[in-house]
């Protein structure tokens, strides 16, 4: 674990790509992606969260996908934490071309990121399979059990993509331009051989920097590796605040910063 490394390479990168994983997510209270989510779910719906997430499911029996849907993953939507600050502080300062995540709750936007995209959706982009009508969360969430169009009368498909159902090509490709564009990959809470680490492949820039919770085989292929209990303490580490500009009271009473002092 080299957080001072890894501080050398965040403030060397210009173009900084950020792969953001499940494990962020789930650090920050997403119940979706915690691993006794699955369990909790199969004691409840007697099937795996993967089965019931499912296009097939969603297909054979809508009543109870929506269900599904609104208690367990509208009503307990993961918000943004300490990792979408460092990350939205990086865009401030110029140096974050782009968030790549699996992630589907607009945590990232929320923390004030934009440039986020998103391989699989996200909750608030509900559409109309049929006109192409885009519904919010809170449409889904108003309207039981099953959510319509109110221009076709078509059940609305939710803004996630389900497993069974492809990614769309338009996006992924827009992944693997900004990552083959960066000069620096910073891939936070998931490994470099997951869905989203192996997007690594597109990247042709300097550095790979990994933070995540637990090692894995593939860390190797990392310039830097940071392992440890909370990303959002490795990451604000090694990307901390800038110290305000101390103020001096000149002789005259008028206050002024250090810079505007050594401009005299
Ligand atoms: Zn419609």
């Amino acid at each position: 674990m080299s957080i001072r490394y890894l501080k050398e390479i965040l403030r060397e990168g210009k173009h900084i790509v950020c792969l953001l994983g499940r494990e962020a997510a789930a650090q920050n209270g997403g119940v979706f992606y915690q691993r006794d989510f699955s369990y909790d779910i199969e004691s409840k719906y007697g099937m795996s969260p993967d089965e019931i997430f499912s296009t097939t499911y969603f297909h054979n029996r809508p009543q109870e996908f929506f269900r599904f849907y609104r208690e367990e993953v509208l009503m307990k939507r993961a918000e943004p934490t300490g990792v979408h600050s460092v990350l939205k502080r990086m865009q401030d300062d110029g140096k974050l071309s782009a968030i790549i995540t699996r992630g589907f709750f607009n945590a990232s936007q929320k923390a004030g990121c934009t440039n986020v995209i998103h391989l699989y959706g996200t909750v608030d982009d509900n559409r109309c399979p049929h006109c192409g009508e885009k519904y919010s969360a809170e449409y889904i969430l108003e309207h039981r059990p099953i959510p319509k169009c109110e221009k076709c009368g078509t059940m609305i498909h939710p803004g996630v993509i389900l497993a069974g159902e492809m990614l769309d090509s338009s996006v992924v490709t827009n992944a693997a331009e900004a990552i083959s564009c960066a000069d620096t990959l910073l891939v936070v809470g998931c490994n470099l051989a997951s869905r989203l680490g192996s997007l690594a492949r597109y990247f042709n820039g300097n550095k790979i920097a990994l933070v995540n919770t637990i090692e894995h085989y593939t860390d190797r292929r990392a310039d830097c590796v940071c392992i440890g209990p909370s990303l959002e303490d490795i990451l604000t580490g090694a990307y901390p605040e800038a110290e305000p500009e101390s103020e001096i009271t000149e002789a005259d009473g008028t206050r002024k910063t250090d810079k505007e002092r050594d401009k005299k």
